[in-house]
Order: C-alpha cells, then sequence, then structure tokens
C-alpha cells in the first residue's frame, strides 16, 4: 500500500479539468458505498436532471443536495 496523497481541490481540479469527472471523483471518495442524503441518511435519492438547484434529492426528507454539500469543499456554508 503506498502513502495517501491528500489533494487539495486546486490538484483536483487540475487533474480533472473537466467538472464532471471531478464531481464523480468527489463521490466516489464520499459516497465509496453509495450516494446518501447528508441531511437525513437516506440512500433513498434521485437524480435531478437540470441538475437545479441542485444535481440530487433526496426521496424521503425531500432535500437537494449535492456531493460538495457539508464538506469543506462547499463554499455556499
Ligand atoms: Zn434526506
Amino acid at each position: 500500500m503506498g502513502t495517501q496523497h491528500e489533494m487539495t481541490l486546486a490538484e483536483l481540479l487540475r487533474r480533472f479539468p473537466d467538472d464532471t469527472a471531478a464531481e464523480r471523483w468527489f463521490e466516489a471518495q464520499r459516497w465509496p458505498q453509495g450516494r446518501f442524503c447528508p441531511d437525513c441518511g437516506s440512500t433513498n435519492t434521485a437524480v435531478v436532471k437540470t441538475r437545479r438547484p441542485m444535481p440530487y434529492r433526496c426521496r424521503d426528507c425531500r432535500a437537494h443536495f449535492s456531493v460538495r454539500k457539508g464538506t469543506t469543499a462547499d463554499s455556499s456554508a
């Protein structure tokens, strides 16, 4: 096993100039067992096709969320 290198957001964006690729990477790091709602923890979530106001929606508490919500990368906090 190699040493884990913690990437900063800037490094991440350099590595993934495409925003969707960066988001997929984020999701794999944050949700290794699958996407879940950051508000209630439910895995019963849906993709919002228009991505507005957020790319995902929780079917249980109806909150909208993105992979960045509740993380240090969330600039709207
Ligand atoms: Zn929820």
